[in-house]
């Protein structure tokens, strides 16, 4: 047993070596990415669960690094956050999906909207808003054909400051979804304050229904809970039919997941848009 603990000791501090490297990889690359022009959006579809249509798409980020390729966001986004970086990839992201759903409208595809995830250092940002504005402005866009995904520490960062740039942005038209619901420390009261349109129901809470009975429980107070403050529940990782049919009869709108698609570039992300019906 002694002999074990030592040996996967050994692998951790391997692992977390890898890891430290690949820290300082990211952190002498990522202030040249947004001019190397090495960001990507990818699109994963939100689809209605009764028609299986789909009524939106989620912009995430992706980072074509020069040596250690293609990667996902929990390899940098933490790295960019703690570094400064966020607001300006952020306002990248911004520009970058309003520029896409632009000429999505261009080639007469389906009309959805598009969320797009903010991070708590966006907010402090003074001119979030105004920031908002002129991307969707010059792309001949308007308020209602963006979402805002925030997480609950978000809003529970600088309670003050953050309402009031959440009324601003709601009041140009935009829809606020809380992200990653239930995962957060903050209280239930917040959402009333902050009167969110979407509340997206965290991936942890539906990878075990409807087998376990709690977090079907779960899963069940919330859609009830944002029904009945007429707010829309989208469904995280939906990966099997079973997850779906469970949540469809427990009365939840829209769902996005693996079951669907993966979130992927934005060419394959225009099949789907042109099938339109993804079950
Ligand atoms: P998130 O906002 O909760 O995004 C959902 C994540 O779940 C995505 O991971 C997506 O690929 C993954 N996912 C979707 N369906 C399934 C499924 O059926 N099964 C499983 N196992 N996973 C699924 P991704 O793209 O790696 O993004 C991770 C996180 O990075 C996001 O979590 C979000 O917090 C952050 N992120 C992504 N793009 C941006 C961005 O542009 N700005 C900021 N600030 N954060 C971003
Ligand atoms: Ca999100
Ligand atoms: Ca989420
Ligand atoms: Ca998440």
């Amino acid at each position: 047993a002694k002999s074990a603990g030592r040996n996967s000791y050994k692998f951790y501090t391997a692992d977390l070596n890898a890891r430290a490297r690949e820290i300082l990889e990211i952190e002498s690359q990522l202030r040249y990415a947004l001019d190397r022009d090495e960001f990507v959006l990818h699109y994963q579809p939100q689809v209605d669960l009764r028609t299986g249509e789909i009524i939106g798409a989620e912009a995430l980020i992706r980072w074509q690094h020069p040596d250690l390729g293609l990667l996902g966001p929990v390899r940098f986004i933490e790295v960019a956050e703690e570094r400064g970086f966020i607001v300006q990839i952020g306002n990248w992201v911004i520009q970058e999906a309003c520029r896409q759903l632009a000429q999505w409208r261009r080639q007469g595809l389906p009309r959805i909207s598009l969320a797009v995830n903010l991070s708590t250092l966006q907010f402090k940002q003074q001119d979030l808003a105004v920031h908002l504005q002129r991307a969707l402005s010059a792309h001949g866009l308007v308020g209602s054909d963006l979402d805002v995904e925030v997480t609950e520490s978000v809003i529970m960062d600088d309670v003050e400051t953050t309402i009031h740039t959440i009324d601003r942005i709601k009041s140009m038209g935009l829809q606020l979804s809380i992200d990653d619901f239930g995962t957060g420390y903050s209280s239930l009261s917040y959402l009333k304050r902050f009167k969110a349109d979407k509340l997206k129901i965290d991936r942890s809470f539906v990878r075990d229904i409807p087998m376990d009975a709690d977090d079907s429980a779960i899963a069940r107070a919330i859609i009830n809970m944002a029904k009945n403050l007429n707010m829309t529940v989208i469904a995280e990782g939906v990966e099997t039919i079973e997850q779906w049919k469970f949540l469809d009869r427990e009365g939840c709108h829209a769902a996005q997941g693996y079951l669907l698609a993966k979130p992927v570039p934005a060419k394959e992300f225009e099949k789907l848009l042109e099938k339109g019906v993804l079950l």
